[in-house]
């Protein structure tokens, strides 16, 4: 969404993709979000042979979750006032990723998780 919308959007004789302090952040955004979705697939892979992928299902939680908040803070950037009016989806990611760091095991809880399965004692 927010990738297109910087094709679009043209100020100063320009699209505003074509800053490159914006086109850096779409970068990092789309390598974030690979790199979740290559996470949440090793999970599902091992969890699909019949081996135990607590480890991995935990790390794609809190992976995804954080990049989740992190890409709809920098794509409601990216589309400026746009991101923020109801008329676009960007507003509903926004507060929709706030809710994947809580529900289903915070991210502290996940981090707790992972600590203990490489042997570290978290009350
Ligand atoms: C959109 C949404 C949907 C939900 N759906 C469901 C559902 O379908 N079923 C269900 O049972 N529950 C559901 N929940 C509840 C969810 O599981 C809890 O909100 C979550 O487990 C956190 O519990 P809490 O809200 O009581 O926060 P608290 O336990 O009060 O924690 C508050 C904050 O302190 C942190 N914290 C707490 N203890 C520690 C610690 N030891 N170390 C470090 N940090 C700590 C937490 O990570 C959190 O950031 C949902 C929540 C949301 C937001």
């Amino acid at each position: 969404m927010a990738s297109a919308y910087a094709g679009e959007r043209r100020q100063f004789d320009r699209t505003i993709g074509s800053n490159q302090a914006i086109a850096h952040m779409l970068a990092d955004m789309a390598t974030e979000v690979e790199a979740g979705r290559a996470l949440t697939m090793m999970a599902a892979e091992k969890l699909a042979a019949g081996e135990d992928a607590l480890r991995e299902i935990t790390m794609a939680k809190l992976f995804t979750s954080e990049t989740y908040v992190k890409v709809a803070s920098q794509g409601m950037q990216i589309m400026g006032a746009y991101g923020y009016s109801m008329e676009y989806d960007m507003q509903r990611h926004y507060r929709d990723c706030r809710s994947a760091t809580i529900a289903a095991g915070s991210s502290q809880m996940q981090r707790n998780l992972i600590a203990r399965l490489m042997g570290h004692v978290v009350p």
